[in-house]
């Protein structure tokens, strides 16, 4: 029998993204829990140097999520009062919270409107004798212009954290993401690339900055003898710095080095997706599909189709609401960072950004995830069509 007219396009609803934990991930971290340490022990070591190796970085520093570790990078690059920090409006609260909890400024600068990250000239209209530091987003997985940021940070004396919590496996102009700031974020959250439950870690090739790291993930404190001013007996440690707990588990590093085994073959999948859909929707006059920087090779965290607010009779609520009852379970990344009423009451302006006002009027993420089915994958081209033909403007 055919499906009625009005049948949902799936019985379920397909999460935009979840991750894949297969049984040689979970004998890795029942192993562990069988073993001396579940935490502070030899699995977070190794799962630090896998990782910098993977990533073209000398140092990793893991923590216990992504926004822990952009912390301690501003505490690494030494923000503080009076400070200023540009970041992108098109992103996670975390990218800019991370300055505010170390008493300095957020100040954000426009995107590009084709690649939806951050526009390096908008950077360069921001900077001031106070800015300290720029915080590009590798935006859905796609790298910043990095090469313009990073010769703009130079040429300014700014240090470079780059929030690539979208970007792991990703490159730009063929140099791997993790080897081209001072410092890079990536996040295990069940969503990314590759997941520790919560965890998140920085990369740097700088000895300073990994010492740093080090110290704040743990209290501040130091064991080092070098490092010690007194010493009273081998039990001794002093705490040098206002630290926090921000430590990750041997259980969480030990998932966390099986799943980064698989990164290749996620990212592969998830880049043979994003071709899927974007081959789909090519032809669709009003949708906007993602626009690729010719350096950048994107390992596809999100995929966000812009609906082109003029050539639809709906709005982007309406669009939205009606994939959801196809049981497609888009999202929107993100509402612009300044529009939150905590930024407002520090002063923000609701429209500050042109470029992220009209982003955000038009985005909608679709679901995307390694552990897709060709089925999911065209459920969802099914429901974009569908929804597509009731509202567009021919
Ligand atoms: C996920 C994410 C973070 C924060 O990572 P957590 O591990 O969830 O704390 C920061 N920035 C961006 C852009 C993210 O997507």
């Amino acid at each position: 029998m055919n499906k009625p007219e009005d049948a949902k396009t799936r019985e379920q609803l397909l999460p935009y993204g979840r991750q894949w934990i297969d049984e040689e991930d979970i004998a890795a971290v029942v192993n562990v829990l069988r073993g001396d340490f579940v935490t502070q022990g030899p699995a977070i070591a190794a799962f630090e140097r896998a990782l910098a190796e993977r990533v073209g970085a000398r140092y990793a520093v893991a923590f216990s999520n992504g926004t822990a570790a952009l912390h301690g990078a501003c505490f690494a690059a030494g923000i503080g009062p009076g400070d200023e920090v540009i970041t992108s409006p098109i992103t996670f609260l975390a990218s800019s919270n991370c300055v505010l909890y170390c008493g300095g400024r957020p100040v954000f600068a426009d995107i590009r409107l084709d690649t939806s990250n951050i526009d390096p000239d908008a950077i360069a209209g921001q900077i001031t004798e106070r800015t300290r530091a720029i915080i590009p987003v590798d935006f859905a997985g796609q790298p910043a212009e990095m090469d313009r940021i990073m010769a703009l940070a130079k040429e300014r004396g700014l240090v470079v954290i780059e929030d690539a919590a979208h970007a792991l496996g990703a490159s730009y102009d063929g140099r791997p993401v993790g080897s081209l700031a001072d410092m890079t974020m990536f996040s295990f959250h069940p969503v990314k690339h590759i997941t520790t439950g919560e965890g998140g870690v920085i990369v740097t090739d700088n000895d300073t900055y990994y010492e740093r790291l080090l110290l704040f993930r743990n209290h501040g404190m130091t064991r080092d003898p070098e490092k010690l001013l007194a010493n009273d007996g081998p039990w001794y440690y002093e705490m040098h710095e206002l630290g926090y707990n921000y430590r990750i588990t041997d259980i969480q590093a030990a998932l966390g080095l099986s799943q980064l085994g698989k990164l290749d073959r996620f990212v592969e999948l998830r880049r043979s997706i994003a071709r899927t859909y974007t081959e789909a929707f090519a032809g669709m006059e009003g949708l906007v599909v993602p626009y690729q920087h010719p350096k950048a090779n994107s390992s596809w965290h999100l995929y966000v189709l812009r609906w082109e607010p003029e050539r639809f009779r709906g709005t982007r609520r309406e669009i939205f609401e009606s994939l959801r009852e196809e049981n497609i379970g888009v999202n929107v990344h993100y509402i612009p960072v300044y529009r939150q009423p905590y930024y407002r009451r520090l002063g923000y302006d609701a429209k500050a950004c042109p470029n992220a006002e009209r982003y955000y009027e038009s985005a909608i993420t679709l679901p995307l995830f390694p552990k897709m089915t060709p089925e999911d994958v065209r459920d969802v081209i099914r429901a974009v069509r569908k929804v597509y033909e009731r509202f567009a403007i021919l």
